[in-house]
């Protein structure tokens, strides 16, 4: 069941301190945004490597940077972990027995079964857990690559675990609302079936055809540069997201993923048949029937009619 959770009329700020463990896109994009619309008092960022917390540092965009994930989650209200998620599991079991009473606990990866799986276990009953995905991302990483706008106007899913606090779920919904996101709620379950289709296949398939195209003998690569207009420059732009994150979304939702393979596998065999046996008018049925799919996103406001994707930063995962 999906549900709209319902509008919050907190006066901001709504969260006290915001621990962000993991800076780097999404990580890095939250403090950014958070800082901006003025959404918590205060944030604390750490990072797993010397080199990212200095370059947090750096940058300004945390009021301190610790070293430790324990550190990090002394006298928050809010933490979000923002690293991936095959990591998760066990950052939960470190932070567990340092995290504040009454403290929401979040997280921002791509599945959602697994990150229950491996995190609830760990985290006391005297906690708030809600799990989050903000279904907006680039295919950069690393701290510098967030900015403040990357939620604005997208989803932000949450899959509470059965017999939450509702006011828990309503008041991160309305944090995310703060930082320009629209917010829904659903199973884990739901959520990894829905993405496998409309996020993770995509890439399987971009990974996959910027490989075939590296491979093939008659084409070099000078070629297949050159002329990347062809569509396949879009590809190579998903291609380049991050490899661990990936490996871990493709280990993570096993189940959601094989099962949209399955079906995309007998949908391309029907369609190389129809190409085998010149049938013009399969080919252009499935090209009319999406053609109207991409027109009812456009509609729907998740991207603009103008060329080339028409969106600066990117796209969603
Ligand atoms: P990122 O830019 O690569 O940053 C990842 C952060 O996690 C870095 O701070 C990194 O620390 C830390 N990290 C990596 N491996 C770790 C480990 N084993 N233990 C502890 N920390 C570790 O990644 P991102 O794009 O922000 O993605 C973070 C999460 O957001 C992922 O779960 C992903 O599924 C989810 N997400 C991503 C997107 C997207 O488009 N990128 C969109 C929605 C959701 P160091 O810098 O110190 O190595």
């Amino acid at each position: 069941m999906n549900a709209q959770v319902n509008a919050q009329t907190t006066e901001q700020p709504i969260f006290n301190r915001l621990a962000l463990i993991g800076f780097g896109l999404i990580g890095g994009s939250i403090a950014r945004a958070a800082r901006a619309q003025g959404v918590v008092r205060s944030i604390v960022a750490t990072a797993r490597s010397p080199q990212t917390r200095k370059r947090v540092a750096e940058l300004g965009v945390a009021d301190q940077v610790v070293e430790s994930n324990a550190a990090a989650v002394e006298g928050a209200d809010l933490v979000i972990v923002c690293i991936p998620v095959g990591a998760c599991g066990d950052v939960a079991k470190e932070i567990g027995p340092h995290l504040m009473k009454g403290a929401t606990v979040s997280d921002v990866g791509s599945v959602k079964g697994s990150i229950v799986r491996d995190m609830a276990p760990h985290l006391p009953a005297h906690v708030h857990f809600v799990p989050a995905h903000p279904v907006a991302g680039t295919e950069h990483s690393g701290p510098d690559a967030g900015f403040a706008e990357l939620f604005e106007n997208r989803w932000c899913i949450l899959t509470p675990p059965v017999g939450n606090e509702p006011q828990a779920v309503d008041k991160l919904a309305a944090f995310w609302r703060l930082l320009g996101a629209n917010v829904e709620t659903m199973t884990p379950d739901h959520h990894d079936l829905v993405l496998a289709v409309t996020s993770h296949l995509p890439h399987l398939i971009a990974y996959t055809i910027v490989g075939t195209a590296d491979e093939l003998e008659t084409v070099t690569r000078s070629e297949v540069l050159k002329f990347s207009a062809g569509g396949f420059r879009d590809f190579t732009r998903i291609a380049a997201s991050d490899p661990v994150m990936w490996r871990d979304i493709f280990l993570a939702n096993k189940d959601g993923v094989l099962e949209m393979l399955g079906r995309f596998n007998e949908d391309i065999s029907a369609l190389t048949k129809a190409i085998r046996r010149g049938d013009g008018e399969a080919l252009y049925e499935q090209f009319t029937r999406t053609r109207a799919i991409r027109r009812g996103i456009i509609e729907a406001g998740q991207d603009t009619d103008a060329a080339d994707f028409g969106r600066p930063h990117g796209h969603e995962d």
